[in-house]
């Protein structure tokens, strides 16, 4: 959207009484909105800083929205049951420390039932995902750039600055999803050398996973938790023995270390291609309700493909409050 429409008709546009326009002529999805990492000073990773955080929750507040979980509107559409009319969504991926430090309590702040999908090896302490280890690598070389040969492909990355090292990580991350899991650890080796940098046992201090005694404290004050597999590899990437093992061991975990997660799942990384009909029947066979991707667009009544509820889509929470203001009215639709 051009700048001067955002900025300048977005806020007219998404309130009464031309809200109530749009939302009779065009409808109202519902939006799940992901979060990853939060911005935190001194940290090598970026995110969402708090203060935008508050803005956009306050935001639904003035506004009438209605905070719901995944679960709630999973439950809603298999009851056909009618959600709040402004009803909202938020979703937090992999279980990282500042996600339970920072985040969950202005969540908790707005009575926001946010749900976390989470790693459970990572919480388990007993690995850190492959994708961390990517950006851990890219982040700490003290080289200008690096060049490494990848699925047959030979890739020169200049690592001289920040948004360099932000690119380098999106093109390392995007051809070894491409590639079969069990080459993941050679990649990993490969990046080694060109980074010139080794990967320590452990996960360093700003990878860390939230400890399960947070999650039950956090739990215990509404936030939901729910499966993102054992270790963070690409499911349609693994064979079906493994695949299995990531789905049913990581809900094993949390049912044995929460009181009460909830029955959806989140596929790691979530595009078309990164899952598939094999794990959408593993999740059904194991009793899930749902299971959230990474693609985006909201919630609609028109949707009737009865595997709907396994492909929900998602938005990532923008960082331009005006394009949040868009995901989650009538203009979405119309747009
Ligand atoms: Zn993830």
């Amino acid at each position: 959207m051009k700048f001067f429409l955002k900025h300048l008709l977005v806020p007219a546009l998404s309130r009464p009484p031309l809200s109530n326009l749009g939302n009779w002529l065009f409808g109202q999805g519902i939006p799940i909105f992901m979060v990853h990492r939060m911005e935190v000073d001194g940290q090598p990773f970026s995110g969402i800083t708090p203060d935008h955080l508050r803005h956009c929750l306050q935001y639904l507040v003035n506004e009438g929205f209605h905070f719901v979980s995944v679960e709630d509107i999973i439950q809603g559409i298999i009851e056909n049951k009618s959600l709040p009319p402004k009803a909202v969504a938020f979703t937090m991926d992999d279980g990282f420390w500042d996600q339970a430090e920072i985040a969950a309590p202005i969540f908790i702040e707005f009575n926001c039932p946010l749900t976390f999908f989470v790693i459970t090896g990572m919480l388990d302490s007993k690995l850190w995902p492959w994708d961390a280890k990517v950006a851990h690598l890219i982040n700490t070389s003290e080289k200008n750039s690096i060049d490494i040969l990848l699925a047959d492909e030979h890739f020169h990355l200049p690592l001289t600055n920040k948004q360099e090292k932000h690119n380098a990580r999106n093109i390392i991350r995007d051809t070894i999803k491409a590639m079969a899991a069990d080459s993941i650890e050679d990649s990993l080796e490969l990046l080694v050398q060109a980074t010139g940098i080794s990967i320590p046992e452990s996960a360093p201090k700003h990878l860390k996973a939230m400890d399960w005694e947070s999650a039950r404290q956090l739990e215990k004050q509404g936030i939901k938790f729910a499966p993102h597999t054992i270790s963070h590899r690409i499911l349609s990437k693994l064979d079906t023995a493994s695949a299995e093992k990531e789905i049913m061991d990581s809900w094993q975990c949390l049912q044995e270390e929460l009181a009460s997660p909830s029955p959806v799942f989140c596929y790691p990384t979530g595009r078309f291609c990164d899952y598939g009909p094999r794990e959408i029947a593993i999740l059904k066979q194991a009793g899930f309700l749902g299971a959230v991707s990474t693609l985006p667009g909201n919630i609609t009544e028109e949707t009737t493909s009865k595997d709907y509820l396994f492909n929900l889509p998602r938005f990532s929470l923008p960082s331009d409050y005006f394009d949040f203001v868009r995901h989650c009215t009538w203009l979405e639709q119309a747009i």
